[in-house]
């Protein structure tokens, strides 16, 4: 299949917590490079509008398909294969935006793009993003960065925030529990540092392995280092994505654990704060 034979469609609405796969597994190989490396298209898991937990204000969120990752706890993995998202052309995504964009001032929100990794998309991105923010749109990226080096500087400049998920400080403890290294996140991390690039740091307490406080002060000593940093979310880890796992016919390490308690998470929070950092 061609992707200029398919119909022009708008990004799917629905949440990250539906289930989807396939939609793109009929287009041609090579028109799944040229897509990526041209930028023309994206591949969307789904599409949420009014949500006011993914970055500030009410927002419009984009959940791109694609992930190098491995998280052993990951709530999404239907995001992992890019060809389980829909592709929808560069231009009807900007266009979908603007109808939206008086809304999004008004709520102070603005448009935040997850997944999924979106730097496997990053030529989709470093064309969407200056595209949505001449529209006067507040931008927001929220990432592993592991490719952060991806983006130039002039590409950073029209992301107004970057939402950094760190799964875990430790590197052996990363390595086991994402299948990749975190150097290269530390890496990116530092450089928006001296940037002074505004971040959030989403930080997942995953029982049995990011839930123990010497991680987590470790975890809180690396965030307040940066001296970037807006605001720290610390997540429970939570079982929403098991289904997923199940249907994919994959094995869930964390098939049978309970969400950390709100013991665990306190003192977690505490260890922020105590670092001078602003949690939620
Ligand atoms: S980085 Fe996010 S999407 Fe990718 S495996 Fe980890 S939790 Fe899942």
């Amino acid at each position: 299949m061609k992707l200029a034979a398919l119909p022009q469609e708008a990004p799917p609405i629905g949440s990250p917590f539906d289930f989807r796969v396939g939609k793109a597994e009929k287009v041609d190989e090579i028109d799944m490079q040229s897509a990526l490396e041209s930028g023309d298209w994206g591949f969307f898991h789904s599409f949420t509008t009014g949500s006011a937990v993914d970055g500030p204000g009410v927002r419009l969120v984009a959940w791109l398909t694609g992930c190098q990752f491995r998280c052993v706890f990951c709530h999404n993995p239907d995001t992992w294969k890019l060809t389980n998202g829909l592709p929808v052309r560069l231009e009807r995504t900007v266009e979908v935006v603007k109808q939206y964009r008086n809304s999004l001032r008004l709520m102070k929100g603005g448009l935040t793009i997850s997944g999924g990794e979106p730097l496997l998309q990053y030529r989709f991105l470093a064309r969407l993003f200056p595209a949505v923010k001449s529209l006067g749109v507040h931008t927001d990226l929220e990432t592993n960065g592991y490719f952060g080096e991806r983006l130039t500087d002039e590409d950073l400049s029209s992301i107004d925030l970057i939402m950094l998920g760190l799964k875990a400080i430790d590197r052996d403890l990363h390595k086991r529990l994402t299948g990749m290294d975190n150097k290269p996140v530390h890496e990116f991390a530092r450089r928006l540092a001296s940037r002074k690039h505004p971040i959030w740091i989403r930080f997942v307490i995953v029982p049995g392995w990011t839930d123990n406080m010497k991680e987590v002060n470790r975890m809180a000593e690396f965030a307040a280092s940066l001296g970037n940093v807006q605001r720290v979310d610390v997540l429970p880890f939570h079982q929403m994505g098991r289904f997923k796992w199940e249907k994919l016919g994959m094995e869930y390490k964390m098939r049978d654990a309970q969400s950390p308690s709100r013991e665990v998470i306190d003192q977690a929070v505490a260890r922020f704060r105590d670092a001078g950092l602003d949690v939620i």
